[in-house]
Parts: C-alpha cells; sequence; structure tokens
C-alpha cells in the first residue's frame, strides 16, 4: 500500500491546527472549503490511481544496467541519495513547468487559488506515469528501489508544511532550504513569480540554475495559474490541459508542428516577454452553493471507502479493482459538481448514493471486504439519509426558499 494514507491523519490534523490558528488571527479567508475539499480530494485521487500505476522500469534498470550498487546501511549515501533525489525533482519540476506536456500533468498541483496546507494535497493523478523517465540516472548509478523510494517520500513529505501563509520570512533558511516563503513564490501568478523555485527540499539547486527568486515584500501574491481552472471537478482538474493541447495539435499540420506543441513551453516557442499579470482583473474562483456542508460530510464518509480502495483494489481482480477506483473517481466528480453548483449535479449525487446504498444492500462483499451485517445496515441508512436530505434541498430550492 501506498505509504502516503499513513500520512493522511497527518495532513489532516496540520491543516484543523492551521485552519484553528488563522481563525485565531482573524485570516479565516485565506481558507476555502470548497477549495480544500477540492485539494484533499485530488490527493487521495492520486492515491487511487497510483494503485494502477505500477512504474517497474526503475526496478527493471537497476537490476540489469547499474553501474553500481549503493549499500543501504550508511547514513552518508541516505543522504547522498536524498540529495541526488532532490537534484532529479528539481529537473523534474523545472520540465514540468516549462514543457507542455508534463505542465498538463504538474499543473494539477498550482491550479488552487488560495495557499494552505490544503494546497499541498492538490497533487496530479497522471504524474507517475509522466516523470518516472527523469528518475532513470539514480537508478543507473545503482541507488537500489526500496532507498528511492524511501527518499522519494521523504522530499514529498517535506514540501507538505511548506504550503502555508503562516509562515514569514526566514532569513538564510529561505536561501538554503525549499520554504513557504520561496514557495509562495514558485505559486504566484505574479509576473516575477513566474517560473521560479522548483527546488523540492533544497532551494539551492534555483540559485545554482538560474531560477531562484526572493518574495518580495509589498507585492502581495496572487497564486494560481494565468488560465484558472474554474472547476472543482478534480477529473476535469487532471485533464483540462492534456484537452487543450489534444485540441491544438489537431489544428496544426504535421507531425512535427504537432509535436511541437507537446514539447513547448506552455507559453509556445516565443521570445517574447510573458503577458503582464495585473491584480485588477484577477477574480478567485468562488461559486456559491448551498451544499457544502453535505459535500463535507460525503467527503468524510468517502475517505473510509478511498482508504480501503488504496489498501486493496491492487489485490482484486484488475477489472474490480478499477471499477472500484472509476466509483470513487465520480464520487468525488460528482462533489465537486454540487460545490460549484452545475445545475444537474443533485441528479447525479442522487444516483449515486442511491446506486452505492442499494450496492451495499445487496453483496455482502463490497470489493473484497465481507462486510459485518452492522456496517452495511449503516452504509444504507447513510445513502438513505443522504438522498432524503438531497430530495429536500431540491425541493426547497425550486420553491425559492434555499436558493
Ligand atoms: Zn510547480
Ligand atoms: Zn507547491
Amino acid at each position: 500500500m501506498n505509504p502516503l494514507v499513513f500520512a493522511l491523519p497527518i495532513f489532516f490534523i496540520a491543516i484543523a491546527f492551521e485552519v484553528w490558528l488563522l481563525h485565531r488571527k482573524k485570516k479565516l479567508a485565506l481558507y476555502d472549503l470548497a477549495d480544500a475539499l477540492t485539494s484533499a480530494h485530488m490527493g487521495i485521487f492520486m492515491l487511487i490511481f497510483s494503485v494502477f500505476i505500477n512504474v517497474a522500469v526503475y526496478t527493471v534498470v537497476y537490476d540489469n544496467f547499474r553501474l553500481a550498487e549503493w549499500p543501504m546501511d550508511s547514513i552518508v549515501l541516505w543522504v547522498l541519495a536524498l540529495l541526488f533525489y532532490d537534484f532529479c525533482y528539481y529537473w523534474v519540476h523545472r520540465l514540468g513547468h516549462e514543457v507542455s506536456f508534463v505542465w498538463a500533468s504538474h499543473i494539477v498541483h498550482h491550479s488552487s487559488e488560495y495557499y494552505n496546507l490544503s494546497t499541498a494535497m492538490r497533487q496530479t493523478a497522471s504524474g507517475k506515469a509522466v516523470v518516472w523517465i527523469f528518475y532513470l540516472p539514480m537508478a543507473l548509478m545503482g541507488v537500489p528501489p526500496k532507498m528511492f523510494v524511501i527518499v522519494g517520500l521523504i522530499d514529498l513529505l517535506y514540501q507538505f508544511w511548506v504550503h502555508t501563509e503562516l509562515v514569514g520570512r526566514m532569513g538564510w533558511f529561505d536561501r538554503v532550504f525549499v520554504s513557504p516563503s520561496n514557495h509562495r513564490v514558485h505559486h504566484g501568478q505574479n509576473d516575477y513569480c513566474i517560473d521560479k523555485n522548483y527546488g523540492g527540499l533544497l532551494v539551492i539547486w534555483d540559485r545554482m540554475f538560474g531560477t531562484f527568486a526572493e518574495e518580495r515584500v509589498g507585492e502581495k501574491i496572487t497564486y494560481g495559474v494565468r488560465k484558472p481552472l474554474q472547476s472543482y471537478n478534480i477529473l476535469w482538474g487532471n485533464l483540462h490541459y492534456y484537452v487543450d493541447l489534444w485540441k491544438l495539435a489537431g489544428q496544426t499540420k504535421g507531425w512535427r508542428a504537432k509535436l511541437g506543441v507537446w514539447m513547448a513551453p506552455p507559453g509556445g516557442w516565443t521570445d517574447q516577454p510573458i503577458e503582464h499579470f495585473d491584480e485588477k482583473n484577477f477574480t478567485r474562483f468562488a461559486p456559491s452553493s448551498t451544499l457544502r456542508g453535505y459535500a463535507a460530510a460525503q467527503s468524510a464518509v468517502l475517505l473510509i471507502f478511498a482508504v480501503h480502495c488504496i489498501a486493496g483494489a491492487g489485490n482484486l481482480p484488475l477489472a474490480q479493482g478499477l471499477g472500484y477506483g472509476v466509483l470513487l473517481g465520480l464520487s468525488y466528480m460528482s462533489i465537486g459538481l454540487m460545490l460549484q453548483g452545475t445545475s444537474w449535479a443533485r441528479s447525479l449525487e442522487l444516483v449515486r448514493v442511491l446506486g452505492m446504498g442499494a450496492g451495499l444492500a445487496a453483496s455482502a462483499n463490497w470489493f473484497g471486504f465481507d462486510m459485518p451485517m452492522a456496517a452495511r445496515a449503516a452504509g444504507v441508512l447513510w445513502a438513505l439519509t443522504s438522498a432524503f436530505f438531497l430530495m429536500r434541498q431540491g425541493k426547497q430550492t425550486s420553491m425559492g426558499v434555499a436558493a
């Protein structure tokens, strides 16, 4: 099972703590429930999706082509492996911003217009499938797969805490390590923030390769991407830029030009400076929905199913495991559509909860898990209560009471 699952409770506790602190400082506006839920859903969906992406190539390269073999009992080599990983991460991340087909995957992480700990959970589902090749130098140099996975986890987990506006400038630390201050710059849309601070653990790489920028005092950072996602649909959030590139490639003639679309920097092949960003023209995506509380409650229930799926789907026959993943992906999509007030979202959600309820009622074995009677009954009760709530809400809305 993906070890990140064990970090989920820590992430949620840290997010709750940040919300509490912001509440005390009267800065709760730095959070938005719908945005934070979407980020969490994207992180969980990435974990579900990664059950089905097995990048075994690293092990194959290590087993057959390694030039050396790093013993795993030396602290020095562990530190070196972490630095090696972080160096590769810098370049992978840089490609993620400077080559369109990699940006199509990485854009997910930048699609939030808020910057808080929940933003760290907004991870791309397709990332592993796109960037694995760039870590192969580590396999060639003989870093064992286990060591590779562990230092990769350390690098990723480190990056969680830097997604906050609660920690200000940290002096020398901001120029050596990736920190809240320099990573805020990385998430900014302001002109000076674009394509800066790619580091994962160390920001020294950025200073070495000319991509470092310090946070400017007195210039408020606006977070997000220049062409905003404007959606809480996690499937669209993961796919939209691939669709854009596909369409663009379709309009060009000749395979070279088509390939060029996928390989070009996101702004195209141009020497022109990027368009000036004016904060006055920016409006945050903020659709109103009367179903935010409902969505949060459904999200909490879905988390139980999601953890079960991440833990068990790999052991199921592929079609069944995939079916479970798709069911949960669509469930998160349904919640997202409700949060953004899509007109037919309530009908889809009604079908979803009743469908899941019927599934729990009809089958004693839920995707490989023998459900005790009490759990099945609780599931059916949850589905019926949710359906009842949705229908009541629908009635009130159509009568203009809760519109
Ligand atoms: Zn990035
Ligand atoms: Zn980030």
